[in-house]
């Protein structure tokens, strides 16, 4: 027989099989010799009160035993000679599409400009230990995408519960623990998401798709408004419907679209800082126990929002027990993210505190900070893409097109000169921050590269600088000791999502103007996080199978 029940327990309880197996013989009377087998179905932390709960929703099996399945199996037949579909990128997005393809039949052949997740590791280790950055292979490029060397957080504000469901489900058929069904904010970890993406590659390949690594899509190959496939930079052309999952770093990309006048436009995003505390000091204040999480209880985890003179300002993908890593993925920048192991057992817990921006208010800002230099460059790679641009259509895409990228490049080129032309970051302790103070001297950091004490305040455009020491302001009333010199910030966290959207109908998620290409995922302005890119690569997937069997 088997029973479930919600139950709200002690987190000691909730941690140990034997504990939480004793707790129910006594609260409802079973009897422990038929208990065969427990499984958690969900699991949440209740941290609002002084005690802390664990809300449990539990099945139990009573002189039986559970299936062997924990999850649900996808079938991924051979897709060998079968019509081939284009996924340029093997992000979250790519991938999902790459197995969606082979789940409805199609063959798909995966581009892929950066290394293999194992190779990759290489570079960003240099990234560290030498200041260099491959701008081929990076925190944003490389096999598995932007999330690949991530916290593997994987939940998401969807709420088509179903499609989450298939992407959880993919990850634990592909070797994630299947506590990631169970938990209400599940992650993997960044020790772990590399084995779960070469399995998923390797299924790829097992069933007859393509993977290529260190091949870059240069161009797209267009002929009357329609996709014929991809030229790359090892001279090798890939022809069929292409699912472009390029990551919201792939900056090339977008001024190629906007170069070669496919209708891309400009779009909104939020920038700041990482914000980093010791985690115990994070954990006494979410736990309300000043010896921290104790035993049983995981990292804590903070969210906060506010509007500051009508703009967002809020944490993101914060990363309790985790590290801040150096992010750029190109020359003349100093970005910064966050990643944690699957322990989150750092001493540090860290987030993004970011800034609501549109585009019509960074069009006057960007061009107050613009500099010659970086101008006459973005120019410069724009005439690389289409050397017959006049004047006026440059012009037109840097002020209309282009202006957030422009301002999210400048903002890291600022970055970059106050870290000293490094990837040492420049930071600033929290409180000092909001009473505009240099910081003397710095707490120790999780960021390996090095931090430089820098008047954050300062040099970052006032209309994020003010509302972030707002909020800052704000936050600390209602978390007391959140708001603290023992925090630092680090400049700057300016990939919270893309900076353009490349236009797709709704209905058949092919570009407005070109067929048989299909915008996907973070890059192209659909998705923000690991499993919102997964799930719209599902959907672009099923979208090019119908496209394809137009084409039959
Ligand atoms: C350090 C870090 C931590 C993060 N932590 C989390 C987290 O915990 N949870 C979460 O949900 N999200 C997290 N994110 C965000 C998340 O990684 C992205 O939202 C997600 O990866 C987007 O998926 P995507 O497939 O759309 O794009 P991406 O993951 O960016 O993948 C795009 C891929 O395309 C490739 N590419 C680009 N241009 C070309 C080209 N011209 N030719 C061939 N290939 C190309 C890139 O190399 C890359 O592999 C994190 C991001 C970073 C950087």
């Amino acid at each position: 027989m088997i029973q479930e029940y919600q139950l709200r327990i002690l987190p000691e309880i909730a941690a140990n099989e034997q504990r939480l197996k004793e707790y129910l013989v006594k609260e409802k009377a079973l009897n422990l010799r038929e208990i065969n087998a427990t499984r958690i179905l969900k699991r949440s932390i209740d941290a609002r009160q002084r005690t802390i709960f664990v809300n449990l929703k539990v099945r139990i099996y009573l002189n039986e035993m559970p299936a062997d399945d924990e999850y649900e199996h996808t079938i991924y037949n051979n897709v060998e000679g079968k019509p081939q579909v284009i996924v340029v990128g093997a992000g979250p997005g790519g991938l999902f599409a790459a197995l969606r393809l082979i789940e409805l039949g199609l063959r798909p052949v995966v581009i892929e400009r950066g290394k293999d997740v194992r190779e990759r590791k290489k570079d960003l280790a240099l990234i560290s230990r030498e200041h260099m950055v491959n701008p081929e292979s990076n925190y944003s490029f490389g096999e598995g995408g932007a999330g690949a060397y991530s916290d593997g957080k994987l939940y998401t504000r969807s709420k088509k519960r179903g499609n989450v469901d298939k992407i959880l489900n993919v990850f634990c058929q592909h070797g994630a623990s299947t506590a990631i069904l169970a938990d209400a904010h599940p992650h993997i970890g960044t020790d772990k998401l590399p084995r779960v993406i070469e399995n998923m590659r390797n299924t790829i390949i097992e069933c007859g798709g393509e993977v290529h690594f260190q091949t870059r899509m240069d161009a797209l190959i267009i002929n009357n408004d329609e996709v014929k496939g991809i030229e790359t930079n090892t001279g090798k052309t890939f022809l069929g419907p292409v699912i472009l999952a390029t990551g919201h770093s792939a900056r090339d990309v977008y001024r190629w679209l906007a170069a070669n006048n496919v209708t891309i436009e400009a779009k909104g995003i939020a920038v700041g800082v990482r914000l980093e505390h010791p985690a115990m000091l994070i954990d006494q204040i979410q736990y309300h126990n000043k010896n921290g999480r104790g035993k049983y209880l995981p990292a804590a985890e903070y969210s906060f929002v506010t509007q500051v003179e009508g703009r967002g300002v809020y944490s993101f993908c914060m990363c309790p027990g985790g590290f801040i890593v150096p992010a750029a993925s190109g020359p003349e920048q100093v970005v910064v993210n966050g990643m944690s192991p699957s322990n989150r057992g750092s001493q540090w817990s860290n987030s993004g505190m970011v800034v609501e921006l549109q585009p019509e208010e960074v069009i006057d800002e960007e061009l107050r900070m613009k500099n010659k230099e970086l101008v006459a460059q973005q120019d410069e790679q724009l005439l690389a893409f289409n050397p017959n641009l006049t004047e006026v259509q440059l012009s037109t895409i840097n002020s209309q097109i282009l202006p957030v990228l422009h301002f999210q490049e400048e903002l890291e080129r600022q970055s970059w000169l106050q870290g000293g032309r490094r990837q040492t970051a420049p930071a600033q302790r929290m409180l000092d921050f909001t009473r505009k103070k240099l910081s003397y001297d710095l707490p120790e950091s999780s960021y390996s590269p090095g931090l430089i004490s820098s008047p954050l305040h300062f040099w970052m455009p006032e209309f994020i600088s003010k509302r972030l020491s707002l909020g800052f302001q704000q936050f600390g009333r209602s978390s007391h000791g959140f708001l603290t010199n023992e925090a630092v910030m680090i400049g700057v966290e300016t990939r919270t999502s893309s900076p353009v959207r490349i236009v797709r109908d709704k209905e058949t998620l092919q570009h407005v103007t070109i067929r048989g290409l299909f915008p996907c995922g973070e890059g192209a302005g659909y998705a923000g996080g690991i499993v919102s890119a997964g799930v719209d690569g599902e959907r672009c997937a099923e979208a090019a199978a119908l496209y394809q069997k137009t084409k039959i």
